[in-house]
Parts: structure tokens; sequence; C-alpha cells
């Protein structure tokens, strides 16, 4: 049998597509604010957000005619035409939010259009009665016992502190990517986050407290028709877990993974295994190489080149962490605005719109609708194909990519490079026609001893060398097993071990090249892994950590090399100048003659 939904139904159904959680609930409540125009918004939760949720805003609110129609399924004032699809720029337009959510809790909306505040309650989908209120010019939304009459539902929340952690990482990323707007996010009455609406670093402050700015890097990059701006952990500051990392794709919230990768990547030789970068960062991208139709909930994007765009972020990333002579494009210039000597009559308010529009992760992203009028940059609202020379991006961008690659792969003569001498004990200078390369030599080693070993291990050369002394590891059964599993494995790498009485296991050979490795920490790092094995290979992380044990044997800074032993380094780098250390350090430096006539002044 065929049934008609009844609306009330129909809304209790599809209230579960778009709000599942409080978390949700308040993401819809407060992009609405934001759509209004909202500068300053308010959002207090009480028991995780289940008992009360209220949002404030200071927006256009809603006329008293208009009041009952925000109930209403289907409605909503940001769309009335088919067309107006292409064009939307606001965050919501399918009118179902206020409906869904009010057909599961008991809902209050008190609003002021300019004039009068009316208001107007909603229990489990039943309008009431239009009444006059007090309240200044905006809006307050009031959700209480969200999903008291879905019990199924009701069932599936989370504890008070876990949904309130859920909507308080999302607050952070409203206060992020929305630096213009003053927040206040308010829990069991206690102020847990506040915004004023002072830009960017302002909010990461508010956000991660005032420490925050000195461990990172503010990066503003804009090549090729890709701007990538925020803020970036600097090399040694690193987070447990991923909920510190924040991208905004046009404005919008997005876990993505090409770009999560590229980031990753360029982190990858600073970072230990299961540590994460922190970043916030704005990624915009012309509309036309991203597709943004996303699910409510889970937002991704999906871009029309992914190369593209993980090479563009990881190179911006990473030549800002590896400090290469790119990097100072990529990172934010402090000192702005440019000319304030020659202008010290600049108001602070200029010098902030100055500084704004030329560093700010808002420049050119998409605000709200009413701010559109203040942008300098008109804003396009005709849909049309790509033309010409917005497709040229990718061209550009590939011919960038190209140069970033063959830049790395600077090669040079080693039988014409001469050795010049050395400085501090600890960089070797070589002279190439018109260049001078200074080596590093202890990361020069590292990297050569690091290739060499990951070279064997991958072909299986590992040369095995008995011990005098077997050595004894005690573990408990659940190491035992995972040990055992992975004898096979470990011999393959140049390890003798096997059962050893009891959940004893004797190590009786280690790789010839690691005689002097300490096996009780080398173990202990390994097994400490065990638990996060399944997503990295055992192998995988026995090669590294072997190759990296391997480094401490390189020659340190300081140390003395004989002529004959700066050369033959020098050699064995087979005139590779873009070679990295293992953890991610240039072992080259290559200066320029006419940069050294530079420093003497001999040419400008
Ligand atoms: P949508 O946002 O998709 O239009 P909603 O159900 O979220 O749908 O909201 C319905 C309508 O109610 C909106 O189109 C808007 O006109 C009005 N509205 C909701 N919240 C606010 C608010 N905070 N300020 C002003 N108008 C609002
Ligand atoms: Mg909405």
């Amino acid at each position: 049998m065929i049934n008609v939904l009844t609306p009330d139904v129909y809304n209790r159904i599809a209230a579960g597509e778009v709000v599942d959680r409080p978390y949700s609930v308040v993401k819809e409540l407060v992009e609405n604010a934001i759509d209004a125009g909202a500068t300053e918004i308010s959002v207090e939760i009480e028991g995780g957000g289940k008992r009360r949720i209220t949002v404030t805003d200071n927006g256009c609110g809603i006329s008293k005619e208009d009041l009952p129609l925000a109930f209403r399924p289907h409605a909503t004032s940001k769309l009335s035409t088919a067309e107006d699809l292409f064009t939307v720029m606001t965050l919501g337009f399918r009118g179902e939010a206020i409906a869904s959510i009010a057909s599961v809790s008991e809902m209050e909306i008190v609003s002021n259009a300019g004039g009068e505040a009316f208001a107007l309650a909603c229990k489990g989908g039943e309008l009431g009665e239009i009444r006059a209120a007090a309240g200044a010019k905006g809006t307050r939304v009031t959700v209480e016992n969200l999903f008291y009459n879905t019990p199924a539902r009701l069932k599936f929340m989370k504890s008070d502190a876990q949904e309130e952690g859920d909507v308080g990482n999302m607050m952070a990323r409203f206060l992020l990517s929305r630096p213009e707007v003053a927040f206040t996010y308010t829990v069991n009455g206690k102020v847990k986050y506040r915004s004023f609406g002072d830009g960017l670093k302002a909010a990461l402050v508010a956000v991660y407290g005032a420490g925050i700015l000195s461990d990172c890097i503010e990066i503003s990059a804009d090549k090729h028709g890709i701007k990538l701006a925020g803020f970036i952990g600097n090399r040694n500051f690193s987070k447990p877990n991923r909920s510190y990392q924040s991208l905004f794709v046009n404005g919008r919230y997005i876990v993505n993974q090409t770009v999560s990768a590229a980031i990753s990547n360029a982190y990858a030789a600073y970072l230990m295994k299961r540590q994460y970068p922190f970043y916030v960062l704005f990624l915009d991208v012309p509309p036309e190489i991203v597709d943004v139709n996303v699910h409510p909930n889970k937002a991704d994007v999906r871009f029309a080149d992914n190369q593209i765009i993980y090479g563009s972020v990881y190179s911006v990333v990473s030549s800002v962490l590896d400090g290469n002579s790119r990097a100072l494009e990529y990172v934010a210039p402090q000192s702005l605005p440019k000319q304030p000597p020659a202008a010290p009559q600049m108001t602070y308010a200029e010098a902030k719109k100055e500084l704004q529009f030329d560093v700010s992760p808002l420049a050119g992203r998409t605000p709200a609708p009413r701010f559109f009028e203040q942008e300098r940059e008109p804003l396009k609202f005709e849909v049309h194909a790509p033309t010409a020379a917005e497709i040229d991006y990718f061209e550009e961008n590939k011919k960038f990519l190209l140069e970033q690659a063959q830049a790395k792969q600077e090669r040079v003569d080693v039988k014409s490079l001469e050795y010049k001498g050395e400085l501090f004990r600890t960089y070797l200078i070589y002279e190439y026609g018109d260049c001078a390369y200074i080596l590093d030599q202890h990361a020069a080693h590292e990297r050569l001893i690091y290739d060499r070993l990951r070279e064997k291990t991958e072909q299986r050369a590992i040369v095995s060398q008995p011990m005098l002394m077997p050595y004894i590891l005690e573990v408990n059964a659940a190491e035992y097993a995972f040990l055992e599993k992975n004898f096979g494995v470990l011999h393959e790498l140049g390890f003798e071990a096997g059962a050893f009485g009891g959940t004893s296991i004797k190590v009786s050979a280690v790789p010839a090249d690691l005689m002097g490795l300490d096996l009780k920490a080398f173990f202990g790092e390994i097994l400490g892994s065990m638990e996060s094995l399944r997503a990295i290979k055992l192998p995988d992380l026995l090669k590294d950590k072997l190759a990296s044990a391997a480094c401490k044997a390189a020659v340190k800074g300081g140390e003395k090399l004989t002529d004959e032993e700066a050369r033959s380094l020098i050699e064995r780098t087979e005139g590779d100048m873009g070679l990295k250390c293992p953890h991610g350090r240039p072992v080259a430096v290559k200066v320029k003659k006419s940069e050294m006539e530079k420093l003497f002044k001999r040419i400008v």
C-alpha cells in the first residue's frame, strides 16, 4: 500500500538528513545568521545542545508576515526561480533547515526586521500564534529538547561532553572562516570562544590561545590562479590528531584528501609518525575548476585536476617549511601597509583595510551577500563556460610545476667541482663555474647513508651480521604475538630473531650497517607503534627506522674532514644539488658569483 506522507512525517524523515546532532542544528542556525548579514552572532548551548540551543544575531531579521513562512518546508528567501540555483551565493537555499529542526524540537523564533519584534513558537511541527515580543534588530532562534519526539534519533546522540566537543569544533571553524564576524560561544553559561570580528589573527588567538601565533607561519601565496593563505604550524609544532586542521575551500569548511595529503607530505620530513601538522588554510580556486556539490554534513569538493591542486599546495607549504628561496614569496609580509612613512596620516581603519585587502585570506573569497557592494572587485553572476583565459590557469600551473620539478633536479658535473675548503668545520665550499655550492657535511652524509640503506632494504641486499652476545628482549604476550608474526619481515631486513622461551625473544643478528644499534630503544619504538600498524606497513616502518638509526652514524657538524673525505663526499652525491637530508633540510646551497658581487656592491 502506498501512503502519501503528511508534511509532518515527511519533515521528520528529512530532518534526519539535515540535522542529526546538535552540532548540525547549530551549523544551520549560524549559517542562516551569516546569510542574514549578521556581524554579531552569539551561540549558547546547554546540556550538549540537547537541552537548549540559542542563536542570536544582528542580521536583517524576518518580518512579521514572513515569520510563519520561515517554518514552512521549501520556503526560502534565497531562491525564487530555478535559474537562481546557479548563482546562489548564500550558505543555505533549500529552505528545509528551520522546518526540519522545528519538526523534531520545540523551537521559537523572535525576530525584528527593523521595526518591532515578533515571536512565533513551534512544537513538534505545530505552529503557535504570532505575538509581540521585545528584541533589537535581528533574530533569536531557540531550540529546546531536540529529538524529544523521535526516540530512535535521541538514542544515537552522544554524551553531553561529546556533543559539546563537536559543537565546539564547529564553532571554532566559524570563528576562523568568518573572522569579520564577532562570535560569542557559550556552554552552560560559560564563555568558551569570543571573537570581535577584527581579522584572522585575532580569531586564531580566540580559538587557540595567545601563544599560537608564535608557533605558526603566516602564508599568503597567490600564484597561477590558485590562492593559498592562512597559518601553518612551524616545523616543530605538531598535534596528536587531525582536529587541528582546518581547510576552507572558497570559504567553505572542507575535508579533502588531495589537499591534506599535499600538506602531510610537505611536513613528512619534520614530523614523527602519528603527529599531525597544525593548519588553518584558505584555498581559493577559480569556481570553474571545483565542484562543491557536497553532502550537507560531510563537506568535500572535487577538483578538475587533483595534480595541480596537490602540486600547488605541496610546493607552497614545502618551500616555506624547508625555507628555500621561494619561501619568501609565500610568507605573508609582516610589515604592511607598504608606504606608511609616506602616508603617516593613514588611519588605523584605512591601514587595516589595505592590509586586509592585500594579505587577508578574505580577499577574493565569497562574502555574505550583504557585503557584496563593499568589495572592490565586482562579482560575476553570469553562468558561463570557462573562457580560454580561464583555462590558461591550468597551463600556467603545469608550467609552474614543471619548473619546480626541474629546479629540484639540479645536477652538476661532479668532476668540474673544485673543493675550496671548509667553514666552521661544518660547511664545505665547492666552486663550479660561476657558482659556489656550500654543502652541509652532516646533512649530506646523512642523506647518503639513508639512501644507501633504503636502497639496500628495497633490494633485500642487507648483510646480516651475527652478534657475539645475542640480545634477549622481554615482551608481553601481545607484543610477542606481534613480533612472532613478523619474524620473516625482520629476517628480510637483516635481523635474526626467534623464540627464547616464555615471552622472550632472542635477537642474534642485526643488519651489518647497524652494529652499534640500541636494540632496546629500536624495538621499543616499533612495539610502541604496534597498535597503529594496520595503517602503516611494518616493513615500511622498519625501513624508515633503520635508515634513521643509520643516520646517527653520520659525520657531525664540527668534525673536521680531510680534503680527500670532502671530495669523496661530493662525489657520492653524484652532483645532485637539490638533495635534502632525511629531515628535509637542504644538503647544498648555491651562491652565484653575481650574488657575491651584489654583496660587495660591485654590481647593483
Ligand atoms: P534556507 O536557509 O535554505 O533558506 P532555512 O529553513 O534555513 O532555509 O530558513 C528559511 C528562511 O528563513 C530563510 O530563507 C530566511 O529567509 C529566513 N531566516 C532563517 N533564519 C534567519 C535569520 N537568522 N535571519 C533572517 N532570516 C532568517
Ligand atoms: Mg538555512
